[in-house]
């Protein structure tokens, strides 16, 4: 009777050789996804900073603040905190009142 147990070196190498193809192709699949996700992440929080300005504004008579730190330590327009850039930009206002990152 053949008594054969385990793997040959022939299928150890390519399980191998599959597993690094494998790697090759998702590695910088992942990376280019974490970066898209952070980009999305800050354009929400762009969007909802605008958001909270413009309301802001309304409230203070077409006004805008002087710096955005006027907005963002109100915590009745953030009650959960300040968003912050996932790619660690520092958002400010802009000279059109436009909230902006500089990531
Ligand atoms: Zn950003």
């Amino acid at each position: 009777m053949c008594d054969k147990r385990g793997f040959t070196l022939v299928e150890l190498l390519v399980v191998v050789l599959i597993l690094g193809v494998l790697t090759t192709i998702a590695i910088p699949r992942l990376i280019v996804g974490s970066q898209t996700a952070s980009e999305n992440a800050c354009a929400s929080n762009l969007e909802i900073l605008n958001s909270q300005l413009e309301i802001w504004a309304a409230m203070n008579g077409n006004a805008y603040p002087a710096t955005l730190s006027v907005l963002t330590s109100n915590k009745a327009y953030f009650p959960r905190g300040t968003p912050e850039c996932a790619l660690e930009g520092t958002y400010s206002l802009d000279s059109d009142n436009v909230v902006v990152c500089d990531h």
